[in-house]
């Protein structure tokens, strides 16, 4: 169980990835450690605090990824807040974590959703090298795809990276590594194409409530058990 931690933190960065998902990273006490899958809460005002998966956690910076286009009051404080302000922050916490299997492990997700798994995959990779790893992520365009970056330099012959590319004609796109595979089409409708062991693989999935039920009504058609969601 890590110790969870409530502290000021300073914003040292802010990126705007697409229109409306935007990096942040924050200077952080070394005593905090994380699971991967983990979250920590924001404080955007004293009153309200938000959750958001934890992204990475390397020499003291802590970076989140986060979709501004619910517009409430979180939304509205990370687009405005500036880098040098400090901010309240809680935790860790969640028990949402890769299970501690030999199965093949596939990972759903779309827009801020990837924020979980990317710890999570980097995780399995470094301690479980033998196990095939997929992560398919869904978006409208390749220029939205902002999963790939994090994940460029892992990605193995056991470790795949599939764009599900809903709007853009992919005829014009070319792969930039060898283990990405860009398809047409939604994650609803790109996986059930996969020759999976749909009974003994793992399946993540992390994004909104209407993703998620879409994905677990495709996959449990299919003959899925084993799913396994985080829900924004
Ligand atoms: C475990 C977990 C991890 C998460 N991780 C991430 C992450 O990594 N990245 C990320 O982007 N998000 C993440 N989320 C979602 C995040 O916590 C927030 O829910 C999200 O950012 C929206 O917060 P908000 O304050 O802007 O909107 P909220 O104020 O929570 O409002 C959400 C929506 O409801 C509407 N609304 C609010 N109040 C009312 C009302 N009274 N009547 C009608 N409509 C209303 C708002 O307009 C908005 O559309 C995570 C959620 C969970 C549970």
């Amino acid at each position: 169980m890590n110790k969870i931690l409530n502290f000021q933190a300073e914003l040292i960065n802010k990126i705007q990835l697409t229109d409306s998902i935007l990096q942040f990273e924050y200077k952080v006490p070394s005593e905090l450690v994380f699971t991967p899958g983990q979250f920590i809460g924001i404080r955007a005002i004293p009153t309200h605090t938000r959750a958001y998966s934890i992204v990475s956690l390397e020499n003291n910076i802590l970076t989140l990824i986060v979709d501004v286009r619910p517009g409430g009051i979180a939304s509205q404080y990370f687009e405005k807040v500036q880098v040098g302000e400090q901010t309240n922050i809680l935790g860790p916490y969640g028990i949402f974590k890769v299970k501690d299997t030999d199965l093949p492990k596939v990972f759903v997700s779309t827009g801020s959703g990837i924020a979980p798994f990317i710890p999570m995959i980097k995780e399995v990779v470094k301690t479980r090298p033998q196990i095939q790893i997929y992560n398919f992520f869904g978006s409208k365009d390749i220029k939205t795809d902002i999963a790939y970056s994090f994940l460029e330099n892992i990605l193995s012959d056991k470790c795949k990276y599939v764009n599900c590319i809903s709007q853009e004609d992919i005829s014009t796109l070319s792969q930039k590594n060898l283990h990405q595979e860009i398809k047409q089409g939604r994650v609803t409708t790109v996986i059930p194409t996969y020759n999976f062991d749909w009974q003994n693989t793992e399946f993540y999935i992390c994004g909104s409530s209407e993703m998620i039920n879409d994905t677990k009504e495709v996959l449990t058609n299919l003959g899925v058990d084993k799913i396994y969601v985080e829900k924004y």
